[in-house]
């Protein structure tokens, strides 16, 4: 059932990037805090988390929802590597993880330098196999979508590992609450968000824009776009190079210049999205209590 009017076009460019008769669905509504949505193509499914509930859930087209895993320790952001593993980050337990194909965990990264990482958010992983992640303080700054502690590390940084060889270095030290974070299709820059302004009026809320070197390094780090209203969780990249963002109302479209070429908008608080579907062509949008999704004319750049 069509919502109504969920596209507001502000670029004539946002017209070739969305589909005039799809619409916006919800399809599950059962949620205290939905976040990180990944699709599983072998599968034909998305599975994203309910953060305070600490449980993954799935949902299969055509068919419904299932609870995927429970326990997650207040899993929040999800993806692939490149041998199609669910990459996954827990607030409660502080780490990064992969679920070996045998349904066993390996951890990634739980520590930097002896200590404890704070609350690992969100996390991409690059076509080397270098795993990326950003380590707010949220999930440790009270008990609903973690456990309330100190932090450990003296800042809230990106990180970068290397699982073959085991390290774990920062990438960025100078964001208040890095965030969701995504390559361009050439991944020769990386986007990362910051939300500082969720618990400071005066912080940040915007996604920045880094060069990728080819030994991994970044520089630049301009500030790509300011998001109004709201602010930038997670975000995904299309293969033209538009950035698809969560924002205050819905889901904002940037081009790679960063200019802002429209909206869909979501009733709910959106925290991310990602694109799915057989061809990739089905933006998941994780908003609040409900996952939702709408069909666009854009192809997600992330693989699997
Ligand atoms: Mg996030």
């Amino acid at each position: 059932m069509p919502l109504g009017d969920e596209f507001e076009h502000i670029d004539r460019r946002f017209h070739d990037l969305t589909v005039p008769i799809a619409w916006v669905e919800r399809h599950f509504d059962g949620c205290r805090w939905a976040e990180g949505p990944v699709w599983f193509a072998d599968g034909g499914y998305v599975v994203w988390s309910d953060i305070p509930n600490e449980r993954l859930l799935r949902w299969i087209p055509n068919h419904g929802v299932d609870v995927f895993r429970t326990g997650t320790e207040f899993t929040n952001g999800n993806t692939r590597d490149r041998e199609g593993r669910l990459v996954s980050c827990q607030h409660g337990l502080r780490r990064v993880i992969r679920t070996e194909p045998d349904g066993s965990t390996t951890v990634i990264a739980d520590s930097h330098k002896g200590k404890r990482l704070n609350s690992p958010n969100d996390v991409v992983v690059k076509s080397d196999g270098s795993v990326w992640f950003t380590d707010p303080n949220y999930g440790i700054m009270s008990n609903y979508e973690g456990y309330k502690a100190e932090m450990e590390q003296d800042g809230c940084y990106v990180y970068r590992v290397d699982p073959a060889r085991g390290t774990i270095e920062i990438a960025v030290d100078d964001f208040v609450k890095p965030n969701g974070l995504a390559f361009s299709p050439d991944e020769s820059i990386l986007y990362i968000a910051d939300s500082g302004v969720s618990h400071d009026p005066d912080g940040p809320h915007h996604i920045r824009a880094f060069d990728v070197g080819k030994d991994g390094s970044l520089s630049g780090g301009r500030v790509f776009a300011e998001i109004n209203p709201g602010l930038p969780d997670g975000f995904r990249v299309d293969t033209d190079g538009n950035i698809w963002t969560s924002a205050g109302d819905g889901v904002h479209c940037y081009s790679s210049e960063g200019a802002l070429l429209g909206k869909i908008r979501v009733p709910e608080m959106v925290a991310n999205v990602t694109f799915g579907g057989p061809r990739r062509n089905r933006l998941f949008i994780t908003a609040t209590t409900s996952l939702y999704s709408v069909f666009v004319a854009a192809t997600g750049a992330q693989r699997p």
